[in-house]
């Protein structure tokens, strides 16, 4: 991460409004310091990434993103302002792995002269630093088509990606060291929150059936998940949505609807209804009994302004979603969420 130093004032009143700042400094608390002193500019590529710099960059960032609700980062290509915004930037926050699989020549080739963080990777090596092993434990291997790639659905563990918050910090703090104190502070109580996040979904989805603890979706964005919160899962399509599903793949995930029995299979925000529409009729065909349990959010969040537009609040929708849809009963939520909850008037 390269560092920065402040830009020099380049006008007399600039320079003027410079001094009373930096003598104002030394009479202020680093708190207060940080907020006089401007947001680090920052773009992002997904809106989970941007949640995630948000949330521990508070007043030290002002952070923007590329991708909104319902679009797929797999297909995702930047447009002439999207390249215009992420030159501008101060720091680039992109997830890595391959997610943003058209946006990578873009991004190799900003990543020269603007500071760049891929915030999965760097979740992954920090939750391999802690646990002793190699960052390669954490990650999945990719298949088929991503085969000799890691996975880079790392959002939908809520455990591994609490690391994710104190790279995001790190990465601020070497632009604004100002802001260090703070944003490690804010890191590591969003990374408390994460956590209670884990447990309550480790908890419920432990109370599903055992015999129905498989998870059908669009796409195998949900491997994470599956790992984390003991669930087998299957996409009708592989880790990137670049090539279409196949009569084949959705034939064989009819096969696997059947021999398991499980009750619901689930379609993604991002992806069209269609390949799970086409998995429900081949299997109900068959006798099957099996219905579309909901949407879930796999590779973007909902709309901004609600719950489900926030990483806690999607992953949120996704265990209720999944747990009750497959039978089994929501854990309660944690108390160390309760402010979370009532700040979306949610019970
Ligand atoms: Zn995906």
């Amino acid at each position: 991460m390269p560092r920065t130093t402040p830009n020099h004032p380049r006008t007399p009143r600039a320079r003027a409004a410079w001094i009373v700042t930096v003598t104002l400094a030394g009479l202020l608390t680093g708190a207060a310091w940080a907020q006089a002193t401007a947001p680090l500019r920052v773009v992002t590529t997904t809106a989970m990434v941007a949640d995630t710099v948000r949330e521990v960059g508070g007043a030290c960032a002002d952070v923007v993103h590329l991708m909104g609700p319902g679009i797929d980062p797999h297909l995702y290509r930047a447009s002439a302002g999207d390249v215009d915004r992420l030159g501008r930037a101060e720091l680039i926050v992109h997830n890595g792995l391959g997610l943003e699989g058209q946006l990578g020549a873009v991004l190799d080739r900003l990543g020269s002269r603007v500071p760049t963080l891929a915030l999965a990777e760097a979740a992954a090596e920090a939750a391999a630093a802690g646990a002793s092993a190699d960052a390669d434990a954490a990650l999945l291997d990719g298949e088929d088509d991503y085969a000799g790639r890691a996975d880079p659905h790392l959002w939908l563990d809520a455990e591994l990606w609490s690391h994710a918050a104190a790279a995001a910090a790190d990465a601020i703090a070497a632009l604004r060291p100002d802001c260090g104190d703070g944003v490690r502070a804010q890191a590591a109580a969003y990374a408390e929150r994460l956590l209670a996040l884990d447990a309550w979904a480790t908890a419920s989805v432990a109370a599903v059936p055992e015999a129905r603890r498989t998870l059908v979706t669009s796409h195998d964005a949900f491997r994470y998940f599956g790992r984390a919160y003991g669930l087998a899962v299957h996409g009708v399509e592989g880790i990137s949505t670049e090539s279409e599903a196949s009569i084949a793949d959705i034939r064989a995930t009819a096969d696997l609807v059947l021999a398991t029995g499980v009750p619901a299979i689930f379609v993604e925000s991002t992806i069209s209804p269609r390949t799970i529409e086409a998995v429900l009729a081949a299997a109900r065909d068959r006798g099957g009994e099996v219905a579309i349990g909901g949407s879930l959010y796999g590779d973007a969040m909902g709309e901004a302004g609600t719950p489900e537009g926030t990483l806690i609040g999607m992953l949120r929708h996704n265990v209720i979603t999944i747990v009750t849809a497959l039978g089994g009963q929501v854990a309660p939520w944690p108390d160390a969420l309760a402010d979370w909850a009532a700040a979306w008037n949610l019970p």
